[in-house]
């Protein structure tokens, strides 16, 4: 959600920082702006909508070489253009862009209003600018932090001040902060894809830390004034992985990438002598994996669902009492937080603020967690004790695909980590292995299969309301897809154990409410099927995912045929083509599938 830009440099800012802006929209937003001080002084741009509604808006002319630049996703005050960012002084000298929530915001604002300040905006960010406008320290950095001291709440804020046209003074607490390290020149952003296309050299910030950056340099420093003395990292990103290389959409690309993506996930990692996995991230050795006697899953959306899929392989391999919980609950909940539960944090762009949150309940509570995450570097990432990287790649369309298959991989190489210094014997893991090398192969034929599942989503375009059923194993696929469903097409999906249908849901079902149902071939395969005679019998119509061989009876039931896995790993695969049922579906139903309305893709409010 919201994001920021910042530039100062030898080149023209304004068009680096819309270029920025732009490579930023993919998480969701209502308006956009920015501010660029060039010889004409400070001079501010505000748009509702898109970036590039911003972009047509800026004069021919817009010379400056250092300069602010911001997405909003509104918390105070609805999207208009005064509210949009940057939110400057009276004075206009000072602009400020802001990602986060002020708490104290509303009394800082009466205060300043009895002493006679003018607000222009509704936004708790205005109060940021008038406070460094009054401050009576000597430099910039000096009011920054004698405005942080006043405000509590979450934020990244940038600041340009026209007295001060060599420098950008940056902030980071609760909310992520990236310097990119240039040549003669430097980068703000809050997210790394505004950034590789200039460098791959970059500093994060952690909460608590400010920055000042100038064309040639940057210092990082704590609220106490103590140089904190970063060292630029390198990022490996292919500036090509970001681009939507030809593709309609970056959901559909994202989809058909992870035969790709997976087997570079998988790289090196496979230990095949001895059945196991190597996960060196992870910290842990034999006897600490040995040593817990719980899993614990904190995701939030479809890492929660995949959690449950986690918890069931890390049931079925290690032995080990494991579960998923929503993390936006679990903090929330005064959890209990055991020594001997080892506690697992699942987020694809590792600054969901609700799992950030959940990690730091567990830390504060002397709890074990480690994190499975797809950007490297990200604020879970760090903050765990230890993790398994996904390797996805970037991932840019709202609705998660890549990143939750290589979430489901992630927690089959924790159950064979767990399972190994258990009782799963070397063959068994060794199955494992071999099932997790099929995995790229069985999604390449999957793929292939597209053309015939688009035709079945657009069936199930027409509908109002949908059932997806799944028990056990298929549970979790039954509800990743409802939820991915709802996410792009905006129809109304409900997930439903198979079992269940009977004890309530079944009255529902008539012709008009479709049901995508999961059978995957294993021990429950008849049981799935006589539940799903149900359905049939009161005209419900069906579609199944299945596993060949699976005798579904009625040829005029459409199935979809994923190719048979260990059954342990089978849902990952389930869950792939329900990914090209919802973009089908969508696509059917003209939907902006990339950027579903109300939805962003890091949430990093609460
Ligand atoms: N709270 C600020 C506002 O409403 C910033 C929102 C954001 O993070 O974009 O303007």
């Amino acid at each position: 959600m919201c994001g920021i830009v910042g530039y100062i440099g030898n080149q023209n800012a304004a068009p680096i920082l819309i270029e920025g802006l732009s490579r930023l929209e993919y998480r969701g937003y209502d308006s956009a702006g920015i501010a660029v001080l060039g010889s004409r002084g400070p001079q501010v741009f505000r748009r509702v909508g898109r970036v590039r509604d911003l972009d047509a808006s800026l004069p021919r002319r817009l010379a400056g070489k250092v300069g602010i630049g911001h997405t909003r996703w509104a918390t105070h005050g609805p999207a208009t253009e005064e509210n949009a960012h940057p939110q400057t002084s009276e004075d206009g000298r000072i602009s400020v862009v802001h990602n986060g929530i002020i708490d104290n915001a509303a009394t800082l604002r009466e205060r300043l209003d009895a002493k006679g300040v003018k607000f222009s905006s509704e936004t708790d960010t205005e109060v940021i600018a008038h406070l460094i406008a009054r401050s009576e320290a000597p430099t910039l950095e000096g009011a920054v932090l004698d405005v942080l001291s006043r405000i509590t709440g979450t934020y990244a804020i940038a600041v340009l001040d026209e007295r001060h046209p060599d420098r950008l003074v940056v902030a980071r607490n609760g909310s992520p902060l990236i310097l990119g390290v240039g040549d003669h020149e430097m980068f703000v952003a809050s997210d790394l894809s505004a950034l590789v296309r200039h460098t791959t050299s970059v500093v994060h910030l952690d909460d608590g830390e400010l920055a000042t950056v100038t064309a040639t340099e940057f210092r990082t420093f704590s609220k106490d004034e103590e140089n904190t003395a970063k060292i630029p990292t390198t990022i490996d990103i292919d500036f090509e992985d970001v681009g939507l290389a030809g593709y309609r959409h970056y959901m559909r690309k994202e989809i058909l990438e992870q035969p790709t993506t997976i087997e570079r996930m998988l790289r090196g990692r496979l230990d095949e002598r001895f059945g196991t996995a190597r996960l060196d991230g992870l910290n842990l050795g034999p006897r600490e994996l040995r040593w817990f006697r719980r899993v614990k899953i904190l995701g939030c959306g479809s890492a929660y669902y995949v959690g449950q899929m986690g918890a069931a392989m890390i049931e079925e391999l290690a032995r080990v009492p494991a579960d998923a919980e929503p993390a936006s609950e679990f903090r929330y909940r005064n959890p209990i937080v055991e020594p001997d539960t080892l506690y697992v944090a699942v987020s694809q762009s590792g600054e969901t603020a609700d799992t950030a949150f959940a990690v730091q309940e567990v830390k504060r509570k002397g709890g074990q967690i480690v994190g499975l995450v797809n950007v490297v570097g990200s604020t879970i990432a760090r903050e765990c004790d230890g993790g398994v990287y996904l390797h996805a790649g970037p991932e840019v369309a709202v609705a998660s695909t890549k990143a939750l298959t290589h979430m489901g991989i992630g927690f089959a190489l924790l159950a064979l980590c767990l399972a190994r210094v258990r009782d799963l014997s070397i063959a068994d893991g060794q199955r494992i292995i071999t099932g997790l090398r099929s995995i790229p192969g069985q999604i390449e034929e999957i793929l292939t299969g597209e053309p015939g599942i688009a035709k079945i989503a657009a069936g199930l375009a027409g509908a109002q309301s949908l059932f997806f059923v799944g028990r056990v194993r298929g549970f979790p696929v039954a509800r990743e897809g409802a939820q991915k469903l709802k996410e792009v097409s905006y129809l109304h999906a409900e997930a439903y154990q198979t079992s269940e249908l009977k004890h309530g849901p079944l009255a529902l079902i008539c012709e008009s409410l479709p049901t995508v149902a999961i059978v995957p071939d294993d021990e429950l395969t008849d049981r799935n099927l006589a539940a799903l005679q149900q359905i049939v019998a009161r005209k419900g119509p069906l579609v199944v995912v299945t596993h060949p061989g699976v005798a579904i009876g009625d040829p005029a039931v459409p199935a979809i045929t994923v190719p048979k896995n260990e059954r342990e790993l089978d849902p990952i695969l389930l869950t792939v083509p329900l990914q090209l049922l919802a973009y089908h579906a969508a696509l059917a139903l003209g939907h902006d599938i990339d950027k579903p309305r109300n939805l962003a893709k890091s949430v990093t409010v609460e």
